[in-house]
């Protein structure tokens, strides 16, 4: 008798968190750093204002130590530098692409004796009228999108708000674009006056809406009016279909949504998304048209993957605009990234072409993504810390001992 196996829809989470011995005070909300505040003998009666200084320094000047604080009092600059740090991610890497995309390698606490780091990566990507921060929410992925290079890390945590925040922190500080910092020069960095970081898109490593309370929490301060002061309309959380953390998402975090949709029929898609076992197309459809504040003024990005003699035939991409029919959409074609070990191809430029003519000719905006930072490994799911590879055979290997456990 063969056995019908289950498919592998998540590896389990390894709760690797160790906090330092000094937290960092980089990426508390602001009930969470009063209460830090609090610890240390700050009087509630004062620490409203205190949290409103702290939150200056640490958000708008980007300052890296107590000691330059200069309108918080010398004694108490001592004490929160005896309790406390502003640390951000540790930087283990910097690369530059030729075409000025910036990809950096962040070690985070918490790896036990014998493991591998706790890695993850972060990419900046300057564009003419925009600098997109590409933020990852989880060290590695639970899920295991076929197509997709973070999907084969095995090790995966969940960040902390303050890990998440401390992404575009990192990027900051690495850009100089913090004021009274000198700014950066390079191939498509904006000059003195504007800002390098000017939009978040939560599309690196991890599937946000499975870390949902941090990734929730961190929006909070990055979209914080007197601090990084990036907009909710300027923040895109991506996910591949968590069914029901989607309406939560619109209500509590209130940023704008992508859904990686990348097939019309529920049986490829099974195949390239297997989380679509769980949360079927037409659920995952129901869920966006009800997503809150869904309007033609706030759109849902919905991204498919172009890969070639998979999903990318012209029947698809009518199938696809029959299917989005009613919803407020955008649809972002995307270019299959290839990454070392992928059977996958990206599909013919033509055929990619045909595809969005048929997608725009139904009256849908459909810009193709362009790949940016190829030559670092940059481009969406090729995101992958560098300790952490498998081989295609170690993959294989690894799910048939999922599936028989
Ligand atoms: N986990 C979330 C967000 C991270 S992935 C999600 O899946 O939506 C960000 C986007 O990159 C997703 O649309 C994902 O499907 C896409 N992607 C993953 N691997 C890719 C690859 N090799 N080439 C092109 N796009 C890829
Ligand atoms: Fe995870 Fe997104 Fe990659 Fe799928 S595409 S494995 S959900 S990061």
């Amino acid at each position: 008798m063969t056995t019908v196996l289950e498919p592998v829809l998540e590896k389990t989470p390894l709760e690797r968190y160790v906090p330092p011995a000094k937290p960092s005070l980089v990426g508390l909300s602001r009930a969470a750093l009063a209460e830090a505040l609090g610890v240390i003998g700050v009087t509630p009666a004062q620490q409203k204002m205190r949290v409103q200084q702290l939150w200056h320094w640490i958000y708008v000047r980007g300052t890296q130590s107590f000691d330059d604080m200069t309108s918080v009092s010398k004694e108490l600059r001592a004490v929160l530098e005896a309790h406390y740090t502003l640390a951000r991610p540790e930087v283990v890497a910097e690369q530059v692409s030729v075409d000025g995309t910036r990809k950096w390698l962040l070690r985070l606490p918490g790896e036990t004796p014998g493991s591998a780091p706790n890695d993850v990566e972060c990419v900046y990507i300057p564009e003419s009228d925009r600098g997109t921060l590409c933020v990852s929410s989880q060290v590695g992925c639970t899920l295991n999108c076929t197509f997709c290079h973070t999907g084969t890390q095995r090790l995966v945590r969940n960040l902390t708000p303050g890990e998440i925040v401390g992404q575009i922190m990192v990027a900051r500080d690495r850009l100089g674009d913090f004021i009274g910092i000198e700014r950066v020069k390079g191939p498509g960095l904006p000059t003195d006056g504007e800002r390098c970081v000017s939009n978040i898109v939560m599309m690196g490593m991890g599937e946000p809406l499975y870390n949902f309370e941090a990734v929730r929490d961190a929006l909070g301060v990055v979209s914080d009016g007197d601090g990084l002061a990036i907009s909710r309309r300027r923040i895109t959380l991506s996910t591949s279909g968590v069914v029901p953390m989607i309406e939560r998402a619109g209500a509590e975090i209130g940023v704008m949504l992508a859904v990686s949709l990348h097939a019309v029929r529920d049986e490829l898609r099974n195949e390239l998304v297997p989380l679509n076992r769980k949360y079927p197309i037409a659920e995952l459809l129901d869920a966006c048209r009800n997503y809150p504040g869904v309007s033609n003024s706030k759109r849902i990005t919905f991204e498919y993957v172009m890969l070639k003699g998979v999903n990318d035939s012209l029947e698809d991409a009518k199938a696809l605009v029959r299917l989005l029919k009613g919803i407020p959409a955008k649809i972002n074609l995307i270019p299959f990234n290839p990454w070392p070990g992928t059977t996958y191809e990206c599909s013919d430029w033509d055929q990619i072409e045909k595809f969005s003519e048929v997608v725009f000719n139904a009256g849908y905006a459909s810009p193709v993504r362009t790949p940016r930072g190829r030559d670092i490994l940059a481009a969406c799911g090729q995101l992958k810390s560098a300790t952490e590879k498998l081989s295609v055979r170690e993959r294989m290997a690894l799910r048939a001992m999922a599936m028989t456990d």
